[in-house]
């Protein structure tokens, strides 16, 4: 480098081949990269539960259920119960201390509510009937923060019931409990 830098006469044609080489390489990384990071076309945000129960807080079994959990229950196989999926079918996971966790990456299709995986998030809040507090709050946040990140109106956020009329998922009203002041 001090030899291109001090004595241009004395050009090292390989040195200067290899940092040209070595920048677009790492452009063409960089390229890779943003490509990767392109995120989803994101329409929908789809609101699911575990119907694991309501338990209070406190439960020694019931509070350890989370994204770990799920994701093991989603890749079991069919004859043990489990889904055979690649990975959890969720985007995120609440749960009910109302710590959020991440599932499958944002950029990655789901596996949550069929026919609406494609352009959708999927966030399950572990529980049936009632989220606790600390569920709502994280919810809450969470969708704001998605609703702003994926340009989204209220509208797009749906209770699984809605988009598959044969479900119960989730068990309460998402529109009251979580949405009520969203515009
Ligand atoms: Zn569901």
């Amino acid at each position: 480098m001090k030899r291109l830098i001090g004595k241009m006469k004395v050009v090292d044609f390989d040195l200067v081949v290899s940092l040209l080489a070595g920048a677009v390489s790492v452009r063409d990384k960089l390229m890779k990269k943003r490509k990767r990071a392109v995120v989803r076309n994101i329409n929908l945000i789809v609101i699911h539960c575990t119907a694991t129960g309501d338990y209070p807080l406190g439960h020694l079994y019931f509070d350890r259920i989370g994204a770990k959990q799920i994701r093991q229950s989603h890749m079991a196989s069919l004859e043990s119960g489990g889904r055979n999926f690649d990975d959890i079918g969720y985007h995120f996971v609440v749960r009910r201390t109302g710590l959020l966790e991440r599932g499958r990456p944002e950029s990655v299709q789901g596996a949550h509510c069929y026919g609406s995986n494609e352009k959708s998030l999927g966030i399950a809040y572990v529980g049936t009937m009632k989220p606790t507090d600390g569920q709502i709050e994280t919810m809450r946040l969470l969708l704001r923060d998605l609703m702003q990140k994926y340009h989204l109106t209220k509208d797009q956020i749906k209770p699984h019931c809605e988009l598959n009329p044969h479900k119960l998922c989730p068990g309460f009203d998402i529109y009251k409990t979580l949405l009520w002041d969203f515009k």
